[in-house]
């Protein structure tokens, strides 16, 4: 086992910055250096705005966004096409297509997809509520911008069989996406060209 070359204090700093994505040990190790040694300009705003973003963070109950606010500020936004609904898999989609910019829409966050294997079902991503709020908020378009992978075209399929009964278009992302995509990994360019390409399904 390797020896500890910090107080315990520091060490658990360090284990807890390995479990962010994208960290590992080593780079976790160098990320904790960083902030001790910017004690004042960084690691103490970065603890208090992680407290405060613990003790505020909400989700919404409209669409499944994370924010301060339930209302989400993007459902609360008056200037987005109500008509519109987009469905992500996960928080980090909706910020991606957001940080885009080419939507002025709102979102069914699904919080992953349908994976018969590993047991999630269409109860456990919310998708029961969809064609409901789709009925009640009079949306004319769903655009379908799950990732490309086999869940999540096996969820596209089945979101498109729950609202074939209503009178709503459905659209998915044009083949700017590549198979296996996810969108969070997407360049804009790539993104924001898929998202006016959308075709209907
Ligand atoms: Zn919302």
């Amino acid at each position: 086992m390797a020896e500890r070359v910090a107080g315990p204090e520091i060490e658990r700093l360090i284990q807890l910055l390995a479990r962010l994505p994208g960290l590992g040990p080593r780079s976790a190790r160098r990320a904790a250096l960083h902030l001790i040694r910017k004690r004042e300009e960084l690691l103490s705003p970065l603890a208090d705005a992680m407290r405060v973003a613990h003790e505020r963070i909400l989700v919404c109950s409209a669409c499944g966004n994370i924010d301060t606010s339930d209302l989400c500020s993007v459902c609360a936004d008056p200037r987005r096409d109500p008509a519109i609904i987009v469905v992500v898999e996960t928080v980090a989609d909706l910020w991606a297509l957001e940080r885009v910019g080419a939507l002025r829409a709102r979102y069914h966050v699904l919080g992953g997809a349908l994976s018969p294997l590993d047991g999630v079902g269409p109860s456990d991503l919310g998708l029961d509520s969809l064609p409901g709020r789709v009925e009640a908020d009079g949306v004319r378009e769903v655009i379908i911008a799950v990732n490309a992978t086999v869940d999540g075209q096996t969820t596209a399929h089945y979101i498109t069989d729950i609202l074939s009964h209503l009178d709503v278009k459905v659209t998915r992302l044009a083949h700017g996406v590549p198979m296996g995509g996810e969108l969070d990994y997407l360049d804009e360019g790539t993104l924001s060209a898929a998202i006016r390409q959308r075709a209907a399904f």
